[in-house]
């Protein structure tokens, strides 16, 4: 595989490919500064986040657990079901509204800064090659050498290493998914145990393996769908990693005096990990990972120059027109943000402990029985409890008022229904036949009601069918 000349990229493709397609591997020169220190903070502190969050618990279960078979999800002290799945639509439009203002604002900085992609492949994948092969120069040298035991040990020893790492960031994946506790015994037992769990958690080790070992810039470059339409997001007020051509054009040596700043050192392109020319103007391949600005507040520094050739500026910035920091696009995504803001909190905030449902069955509207000589109306229904709280709840039923000496019949005598798990009861109002020629509706209120707190959790009118008089 040929790798990248960073002195000659060509202007008519993608620098990650050659002139027949094939892949151009890039092996970006090391880099350090203030823009790196800052990422290397953030990028620790998410790589933390996701091994630690599967051991965190509240309510003594697992704070963030998705789980599919069951249809049960743990959102940090919340439990949704299926049934709440138009509230996800929130929890996903708010975070789609997110990534939309921050593009808007600051450029693909998601990109550089939070995607697990960067994360992974900048602080422990090129980290370990790093380790393993040394700088840039030393890691060109060592693939372009014919294969030998020395080549095949470190290869393996690298790719031994990336499948380790891949396999350890997976089954975190899967934890949660299937819980931690639940992994664990997983990983005790035969793999036939829980087949499904083992192929799924193999596909993303394949995967990682592939992407973070030797896919990587291609996939930001050619498959990340956000990616595609973060020029859609952005306008010229947008700030993102940019080159000041004002002050660095024309490029020439320091001793030039008719030269800008930009002393054409190359260094900035030697470090960009998605092999592009900053200085060619914004580009869609630039996932902002601000290697360059340092790369090149170095050589400025060095140059005894000011920093900041390469910067966070905007279109209107280097153009000198005043940006507004409230552009109608800002105003409008930080509108739409607050609506679903809004909406998630009633929507969430509005949730009981028990969602109740009561229904009428199926079968024939009523039935007529006849008691010790007397006719009663039986109305048939039937109540469906979920319980989405963290401890069982113990309910009754009863009804408020009593028309036509309406009584509850409720099999059950009290039900118990176990935390996140659903109970379905039938339950029967018989009411008088007599009552039926004197009334023309006949309506029963019945009440759910939690037995130890008496918390009545949900209270139904219900329309009593019956042998009505004609009209
Ligand atoms: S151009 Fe600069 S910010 Fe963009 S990907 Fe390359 S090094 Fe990172
Ligand atoms: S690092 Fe700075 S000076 Fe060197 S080529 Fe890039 S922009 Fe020019």
């Amino acid at each position: 595989m040929s790798q990248l000349d960073f002195r000659n990229l060509p202007e008519e493709r993608l620098s990650t490919t050659d002139e027949h397609g094939d892949h151009v591997n890039i092996i970006p020169a090391e880099v350090s500064g203030y823009w790196k220190n800052k990422r290397r903070i953030m990028h620790i502190f998410l790589i933390f986040v996701l091994f630690a969050l599967p051991w965190i618990e509240i309510n003594g279960e697992q704070a963030l657990l998705f789980n599919i078979p069951d249809r049960v999800f743990n959102f940090f002290g919340l439990i949704f079901f299926a049934h709440d799945a138009p509230k996800v639509f929130f929890i996903l439009g708010g975070g789609a509204l997110v990534l939309a203002l921050v593009t808007a604002l600051w450029g693909r900085v998601w990109c550089g800064w939070a995607c697990p992609q960067t994360v992974f492949i900048e602080t422990i994948f090129r980290g370990i090659e790093t380790l393993l092969l040394g700088n840039r120069q030393k890691q060109v040298k060592f693939y372009k050498q014919e294969m030998n035991f020395k080549k095949l040990l470190l290869l393996s020893t690298k790719w031994g290493l990336f499948l380790f790492l891949s396999l350890i960031i997976s089954h975190t994946l899967v934890a949660y998914f299937v819980g931690r506790e639940n992994l664990f015994h997983m990983m005790s037992a035969p793999p036939a145990e829980s087949w499904t769990v083992f192929v799924i958690m193999a596909f993303i080790t394949g995967v990682i393996l592939f992407d973070f070992g030797w896919f990587r810039e291609q996939f930001c470059i050619i498959m990340c769908p956000y990616g595609r339409f973060q020029s859609v997001l952005m306008d010229e007020s947008s700030k993102t990693v940019t080159y000041d051509y004002n002050r660095g054009e024309p490029r020439g040596k320091k001793s030039d005096p008719n030269a800008g700043d930009c002393v054409d050192c190359f260094k900035c392109v030697s470090v960009c990990p998605t092999g592009i020319d900053i200085r060619r103007g914004q580009q869609l391949e630039c996932i902002a990972c601000t290697r360059c600005i340092d790369a090149c507040d170095e050589i400025m520094t060095k140059l005894n120059r000011p920093k900041g050739l390469i910067r966070y500026a905007s279109i209107n910035d280097l153009k000198k027109i005043p940006s507004k920091l409230l552009s109608p696009r800002i105003i409008g995504y930080g509108v739409l943000l607050l609506a679903i803001i809004v909406g998630a909190t009633i929507a969430i905030g509005g949730r009981t402990d028990l969602a109740i449902h009561v229904t009428r069955t199926k079968n024939s509207p009523f039935q007529i029985v006849e008691e010790k000589g007397q006719k009663f109306v039986l109305n048939q229904f039937s109540v469906n409890i979920k319980n989405q709280s963290h401890k069982p709840h113990k309910l009754i039923a009863r009804i408020q008022n009593s028309p036509a000496h309406a009584e509850l019949i409720f099999p059950l005598q009290n039900l118990t229904v176990d935390t996140k798990k659903s109970q379905r009861a039938p339950f029967f109002i018989r009411t008088k036949a007599e009552a039926f020629n004197e009334m023309k509706d006949i309506r029963v209120k019945v009440e759910i009601i939690d037995y130890d707190s008496k918390v009545i959790y949900k209270t139904r009118e219900l329309k009593i069918a019956g042998p009505y008089p004609q009209s």
